[in-house]
């Protein structure tokens, strides 16, 4: 199959494919084009997912799909935005039907959640790798920025944290399972959950937001240096679930709940009087701490007594 053929069968006849919302021109063309509502701005991102470095090689086609488009959609959840559409980039060591009929299904169910369109991409040769670019659009002026913690907000997050990268070594397979615990573990690494809803309901309410990709300390250090202050993170209140727990034991479990990466759940800072209308209205918003004048992470245990961090997340180029 060539490469045209490829881009027609498993790409642009895809149902996620199909033009409409704020897609005027989708894949077919040498662009996509985008009608932006009046008085709203496009939000744009993109990640890279390579083989070897971000996922096993050979893994389930179906699965990577689904997680690629996931990571890249956590980043609209994260700055409040609303969905449109993404580009998929991909690069293939060859075509074979059955991987792409499965990542393109995986692509599909993930689009359908996430209520995205498939605008376009690229394909060429080489070592699997897939880069995902997505396109939302959020109100002029209320998207979710990392600058914007004062000193007093709370420090919240979406849900429970640690899952995915305790999961990690089932993923590589350095580690067998076929428990309850282990299957729940897997689904949070193979199919995180954007949490799309969450971000627009922060709107207007929080004052610093981003999806926790690189592990709680990090990314809150992220927030602290743009903001300009310090956040006082609580380390008995980070909420792990309990499959976690159960599957690692709880110091584990804590120490994946704030340095493992891949949960893409959202962290925010919130003034205080915002708690509780989002609990009011469901929202699965949990307190871990606050923010303080001063700069950096500090965690904390109940009395408040200062703890050693160890060690703070993934990155890439570090020594
Ligand atoms: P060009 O050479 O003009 O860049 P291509 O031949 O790369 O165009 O792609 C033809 C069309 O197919 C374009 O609309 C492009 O966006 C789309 N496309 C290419 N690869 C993919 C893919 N993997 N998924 C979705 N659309 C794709
Ligand atoms: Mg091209």
């Amino acid at each position: 199959m060539g490469e045209f053929e490829l881009i027609r069968h498993y790409f642009a006849a895809a149902a996620c494919a199909r033009v409409g919302g704020d897609v005027v021109l989708g894949i077919g063309d040498d662009c996509a084009l985008l009608a932006i509502p009046e008085g709203e701005q496009l939000a744009i991102s993109t990640d890279s997912l390579v083989a070897g470095v971000h996922f096993p090689d050979p893994c389930d086609a179906a699965l990577l799909a689904q997680r690629a488009l996931a990571v890249s959609t956590s980043d609209l959840a994260a700055m409040g935005a609303t969905p449109i559409g993404f580009t998929l980039a991909l690069t293939l060591p060859s075509a074979t039907s059955t991987w792409l009929a499965a990542f393109a299904g995986g692509l599909e169910a993930m689009a359908a959640r996430c209520n995205m369109r498939l605008i376009g991409g690229d394909t060429t040769r080489g070592p699997l790798s897939i880069t995902v670019t997505v396109f939302g659009r959020v109100p002029t002026g209320q998207a979710l920025l990392r600058h914007g913690a004062c000193a007093g907000d709370l420090l919240c997050v979406g849900g429970e944290l640690g899952a995915a990268a305790g999961a990690l070594p089932l993923v590589l397979g350095e580690r067998e399972g076929d428990t309850a615990e282990a299957s729940q573990l897997l689904d949070h690494y193979w199919t995180p959950q954007p949490q799309l809803a969450l971000g627009q309901a922060l709107r207007g309410k929080a004052t610093a937001a981003l999806d926790i990709s690189d592990g709680l300390l990090a990314d809150s250090g992220h927030i602290a240096a743009a903001s300009g202050v310090r956040l006082c993170i609580e380390q008995d209140r980070v909420p792990l679930s309990d499959a976690l727990v159960q599957w690692v034991g709880q110091a584990r479990a804590l120490q994946c709940g704030l340095t493992g990466g891949d949960d893409y759940v959202l962290a925010f800072t919130l003034p205080a009087g915002e708690l509780s209308g989002l609990l009011a209205d469901g929202w699965p918003v949990r307190v871990i701490g606050h923010v303080e004048a001063g700069e950096g992470v500090r965690l904390v245990d109940a009395e408040g007594q200062s703890l050693p961090i160890a060690s703070q997340g993934y990155n890439h180029f570090s020594a």
